[in-house]
């Protein structure tokens, strides 16, 4: 039986940023205590599944929203009823994301106690305009504090999140945010591109034509910078927008890399699995969502009404769910192994693909081995349009 991920959303924020489109609220009093009790049962009705009992749990991840809101206390017994129910792998990873101004020592010392060994900071940027501008609800010096914090507290492995191709950020700003890196000795940074969702207060803001996105050749600029200067610090790409130091790459994202099984908690959580037939061949995949809405998620499983836990729910076929595989491997820099895909498949994937890895390759695009295939690194900004040629 193979291990799976574990992702439990937190979804109570100081305040919404800009740009953001995952599911947050901010609320004066957040329910904490009705909402961990939920996310418990949720839990324990889960692991009665077939799909999920018996397995071995490889990550646990505690995104948002902003976990770091919540005391220790409450993950305490939840990560106690985890335990019972399943074993952990040995080094499992477990991460809790933070935003800076949300952390304190006795908070930090208490996720380390119970287990916590990777914190995902919300950093964004190091310019206090530009943070205002997204609407963070903290600015340069409160980041600095809570990697102290951090840090004082024992953690090792320290992720950031930064953005890039925010309107109006320039090359220097992201040179400036670079600098600040460089001596910060963390192990883990997620730089993403800004993409403005709908339903943001940026889409809006767009629509009106009072932003504007940066243009193609300064994105592509950054892009580069970025990616060359975290190399000279000693990063290696090793997802389109994930850089890690060698040993520190994420353990739950590269679950969702390597389309491995995943279990979602929490309101709006998505769930993942692959199926299989009576004979253990896959016959493609399952993929579903809980509900959105905190209350609804609450009263849904305080009533025991778990046919409404779900908002969205869908099965694959196997050509679907190979496509999901290679669109989600290609991100990778080590791109997709063909042992991985015959071992998962029970196909040989150069059989089923030759034409398009053929013109790919022409095209220098990709780079094909004896064993795997993957994304060419000066290619990484092309990367949609690549992998759609798979489908
Ligand atoms: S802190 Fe994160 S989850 Fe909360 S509103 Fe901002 S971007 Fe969204």
């Amino acid at each position: 039986m193979k291990p799976f991920a574990l992702y439990i959303h937190i979804p109570f924020c100081l305040s919404k940023c800009k740009y953001c489109d995952f599911y947050s609220v901010c609320v004066r009093n957040f329910p904490k205590k009705e909402y961990f009790k939920s996310l418990i049962n949720d839990f324990l009705f889960q692991s009665q599944k077939l799909i999920w009992k018996d397995r071995r749990i490889s990550s646990i991840y505690f995104g948002g929203g902003t976990p770091s809101l919540i005391e220790p206390f409450f993950y305490n017994d939840f990560i106690n009823i985890v335990k019972e129910n399943f074993k952990l792998e040995d080094n499992i990873e477990i991460t809790l994301e933070a935003n800076p101004r949300t952390l304190t020592k006795e908070k930090l010392l208490g996720y380390k106690e119970l287990g916590i060994n990777r914190i995902s900071l919300g950093v964004q940027s190091f310019n206090n305009e530009i943070l205002k501008f997204l609407g963070r609800a903290h600015g340069v010096n409160d980041t600095f504090e809570s990697i102290g914090l951090i840090k004082d507290a024992g953690f090792k492995n320290i992720s950031l999140d930064l953005i890039y191709g925010i309107p109006s950020q320039t090359l220097n700003d992201i040179k400036h945010d670079l600098e600040i890196i460089k001596n910060l000795d963390v192990s883990h940074i997620s730089y993403y591109s800004l993409i403005i969702e709908e339903k943001t207060a940026f889409y809006k803001l767009r629509e009106e034509g009072k932003i504007k996105e940066v243009g193609d050749t300064l994105f592509v600029k950054m892009d580069n910078e970025i990616s060359n200067t975290l190399k000279d610090f000693g990063f290696t790409r090793y997802e389109i927008s994930n850089y890690s130091k060698f040993g520190f790459e994420s353990k739950h994202n590269l679950a969702y890399w390597e389309s491995k099984d995943f279990l979602g908690l929490g309101a709006s959580a998505y769930s993942g699995y692959l199926k299989y037939n009576n004979n253990n061949f896959p016959t493609g995949n399952v993929r579903y969502a809980n509900v959105r809405s905190y209350k609804d998620y609450i009263n849904i499983i305080n009533s025991n009404e778990i046919e409404k836990l779900y908002s969205y729910y869908e099965e694959n076929d196997l050509k679907t769910t190979m496509f999901e595989y290679i669109m989600m491997g290609l991100r990778k820099k080590n791109g997709v192994s063909f042992k991985e895909f015959e071992k998962i498949f029970h196909k040989n994937f150069l059989a089923l693909y030759s034409d398009v890895v053929l013109k790919l390759e022409k095209e220098n695009l990709i780079n094909v081995t004896k064993d795997r295939v993957c994304i060419n690194e000066d290619k990484v900004l092309l990367s949609n349009s690549i992998i759609e040629e798979f489908l």
